[in-house]
Order: structure tokens, then C-alpha cells, then sequence
């Protein structure tokens, strides 16, 4: 007997069929005697749509009212949850993010759990009840409803299960585990059988959508082993865990592609100190993430003057650029050219820590396919480069063909 925290994401949850094959897998764990608190998201499609609505209405709506929105799509399924677990004659009780003790900090859209008071979710375990947790929502100590940023359930299982001290901790998805690339866009990828914290953190954040990259993020801080498999059959899943010495026998562990992100380009910025820091302060007040900064001396002046160029979310454009339009007159920088027409490609792998020539090869192959690298960035597990949106799966491919095979 175990205190097992399942996930179900969108596709697993996607209509009411969906819904009871959930339903079913969890009473065959039910009945081996097994302490169940499900995470369930909302139906494929629900959280998009009813963003598609609230922008219809206006491009940036107020963050706050998008939250109260977007947490209805999982209050949805929660309940649905339940009465296909009582229609199977299995005690079950739903709970919202509030309900189940998930307190958030107040950035709405994009929160951080604070703290779990799982005294509710104990109680109604040790009455004999299955357990139903929204996914992806929370509330500030102040009683705001908060979200916790696209993908958010799955941050909801792993606090979860590390809040509870569950002895398994399953995300159930509509793949069989993590592959060496998203499976729908490279046919040839393999699934792994494991993969270190560090190696599925990078992946995450740099586009494979399979784990929220701040869940993975708390796996790793609080030592949470989960195992990423599909909720459709009984194969054995991917397990992600802290890393161990063979891991690094593998350059490269994955490939991914990130084609939410949105450059900017700032022309002619005065060359002087104290002007990044002003720019990069003005965005991050208004909780955008920045990911790659490039700056260059510019020749096309006769003043000191640097082009600075960096991605943010493609959600946050608007957002940056209006802060950036705010920032205009006080710092006299040129044009500024915004884009959302790019790609980020990265591959991924702890063994790059000690071979050599993998980001040489990976602009050769680029070259070789015809693909101008805008930006490069690297760490010591990752290489990614900024490239045209329009030649970013062909990349892909090529890519995780030269390094995987
Ligand atoms: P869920 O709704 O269950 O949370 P998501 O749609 O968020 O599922 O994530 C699963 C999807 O992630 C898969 O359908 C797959 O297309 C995509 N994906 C991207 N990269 C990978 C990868 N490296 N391994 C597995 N799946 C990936
Ligand atoms: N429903 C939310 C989303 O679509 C959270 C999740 O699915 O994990 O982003
Ligand atoms: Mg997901």
C-alpha cells in the first residue's frame, strides 16, 4: 500500500471517454489497497480557448480576471473526475487548487507555490476517498485565485507529491515517456528510460512541452523521482531522477525546439554603463522572462552605440514592447524591431561536460542544411541557437539525426 500522486494532462482527460479510462486506471490502483491523489488539467483545448476568448475582447486582458478564467477549465475536469470514479463506486472528492491548501504568491498568470497545507487531502485519504486536485491553479494568502503558468499541473503533482512525501509520483501523458525529440515532429525518436533532472530541466524550458520546465525545477530541489508515462496503455514510462555517473556516456541526450519564444532587436543603444541594467529592470518589473540577450558594437553610427537583441515568451511580446516604447524616450535608442518568426533550437546532454566539438558540429550541420544561426547561447549541458521559425522542424530533424541517429 502507497500514497501515489497520478497527473493526467489534457489529451488524457480530453472528453469524457477520456475521462473513465482515468476513472478506470485509478480504481485498479484503488483496489491494491493504494492511497490515490489524482492532478487532472483541463480538457485538451479549454485553457486556449478561453484565452482565444478573453482576448476576442481585448489583446492584453487584466491578469488577474485571467486567472479566475482560466482556473473554471480545471474545476471542470476535477468534477468530472469524481463522478467517473463514483460511477465505478469509488469514493472520490474534488478538490480546487484553494481547497487542497496550494498557496501561491500574487503574480497572477505566471505564480509560485509558496507553501502546501495538505491537511484537507489527509483527512479525506484516511476516510477511504480518492482524492481530486486541480491542476495548475492556487490562491494567495489573500484568497486571489492564481495560475501557475501554462503547463502548471504538472507542478501542481510534483508539489504535491513532495508536500505529501508520496512514495510515487506519476505523470500521465499522451506519449510513452520523454523521447530524444518530440515523437509527433522527429519519427526516428527513441524514448528514454531515464534522463537526470538537470537534462529534462533544460529540455523543458527550451521547448519540449512534455514537463513544465518549474516542475521539473522543484523535482529536482526536493528530490522528487517521477516517472513521465502515457496514460492510453501499460508501458513502462521514462524516469527522471538526480544524475548518475554512466548518464554522462551520452553527449547528447535530446533535442528540442522552443517556437514560443519572440525576439527584439533594440538599434543603436547608447554605449554607455547603466543602460542594459535600466532596460533589463523596466522588463523584469513587469514579470517578463528574458531568455538569450545578445548586444553588439554597431558600425552603422559614428557614436558609441550597441545593437541589443533578446528573446522573451512569445506571449510577452506585446508587453515587452510596450515597456521597451516607455523606456524610448528617456534612453534614445534607434529602431526596435520586433519578431516573432523564430525558433529556438537546442540540444541537450550532461556528457557535453566532457567531450568536445558538439557545438561545431551542430553549426556545421546547420550549414550544411542552409539554416543562418541569429543567436547562439550555450551552458555546460546545452547548445541552442535562434533560427528562422519556418525551418525549425527541418532543423530539428537534421539535427537529431547527426547527434542520435
Ligand atoms: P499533457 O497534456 O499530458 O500535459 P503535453 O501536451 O503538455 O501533455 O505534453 C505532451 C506532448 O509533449 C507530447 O504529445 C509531445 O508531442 C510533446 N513533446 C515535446 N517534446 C517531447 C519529448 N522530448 N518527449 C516526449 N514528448 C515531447
Ligand atoms: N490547463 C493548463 C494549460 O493548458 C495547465 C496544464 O495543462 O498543465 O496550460
Ligand atoms: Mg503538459
Amino acid at each position: 500500500m502507497a500514497l501515489i500522486v497520478q497527473k493526467y494532462g489534457g489529451t488524457s482527460v480530453g472528453n469524457t471517454g477520456r475521462i473513465k479510462n482515468v476513472a478506470a486506471r485509478v480504481a485498479g490502483y484503488y483496489a491494491k489497497g493504494d492511497k490515490l491523489v489524482v492532478v487532472v488539467s483541463a480538457m485538451s483545448g479549454v485553457t486556449d480557448n478561453l484565452l482565444k476568448l478573453a482576448k476576442e475582447i481585448m489583446p492584453l486582458p487584466n491578469e488577474r480576471e485571467l486567472d479566475v478564467l482560466l482556473a473554471t477549465g480545471e474545476q471542470t475536469t476535477i468534477a468530472l473526475t469524481a463522478i467517473a470514479l463514483h460511477a465505478l463506486g469509488i469514493p472520490a472528492v474534488s478538490l480546487t487548487g484553494a481547497q487542497a491548501g496550494i498557496v501561491t504568491d500574487g503574480v497572477h498568470t505566471k505564480a509560485k507555490i509558496k507553501n502546501i497545507t495538505p491537511k484537507k487531502i489527509h483527512e479525506l485519504l484516511t476516510q477511504g476517498n480518492v482524492v481530486i486536485v486541480a491542476g495548475f491553479q492556487g490562491q494567495t494568502i489573500e484568497g486571489q485565485v492564481t495560475t501557475l503558468g501554462r503547463g502548471g499541473s504538472d507542478l501542481t503533482a510534483i508539489a504535491l507529491a513532495a508536500a505529501l512525501r508520496a512514495e510515487l509520483c506519476q505523470i500521465y501523458t499522451d506519449v510513452d515517456g520523454v523521447y530524444t525529440a518530440d515523437p509527433r515532429i522527429v519519427p526516428g525518436a527513441r524514448k528514454l528510460e531515464e534522463i537526470s533532472y538537470d537534462e529534462m530541466l533544460e529540455l523543458a524550458s527550451l521547448g519540449a512541452k512534455v514537463m513544465q520546465s518549474r516542475s521539473v525545477e522543484f523535482a529536482k530541489k526536493f528530490g522528487v523521482v517521477f516517472e513521465v508515462r502515457s496514460s492510453l496503455n501499460d508501458n513502462p514510462g521514462t524516469i527522471v531522477k538526480e544524475e548518475t555517473k554512466n548518464m554522462e556516456s551520452i553527449v547528447v541526450r535530446g533535442v528540442s525546439v522552443d517556437k514560443n519564444q519572440a525576439k527584439v532587436t533594440l538599434v543603436s543603444v547608447p554605449d554607455k554603463p547603466g543602460i542594459a541594467a535600466r532596460i533589463f529592470k523596466a522588463i523584469g518589473d513587469a514579470s517578463i522572462n528574458v531568455d538569450m540577450i545578445v548586444q553588439n558594437i554597431s558600425h552603422s553610427t559614428g557614436v558609441p552605440a550597441t545593437d541589443l537583441s533578446f528573446t522573451v515568451d512569445k506571449p510577452d511580446l506585446l508587453k515587452a514592447q510596450k515597456v521597451i516604447d516607455g523606456l524610448k524616450p528617456q534612453i534614445g535608442f534607434g529602431q526596435v524591431i520586433a519578431t516573432d518568426n523564430i525558433a529556438k533550437l537546442s540540444i541537450v546532454g550532461v556528457g557535453m561536460k566532457s567531450h568536445t566539438g558538439v557545438a561545431g558540429k551542430l553549426f556545421e550541420t546547420l550549414a550544411r542544411e542552409g539554416i543562418n544561426i541569429e543567436m547562439i547561447s550555450t551552458s555546460e549541458i546545452k547548445v541552442s541557437v535562434v533560427i528562422d521559425l519556418a525551418k525549425a522542424e527541418m532543423a530539428m530533424k537534421a539535427v537529431h539525426a547527426a547527434f542520435i541517429g
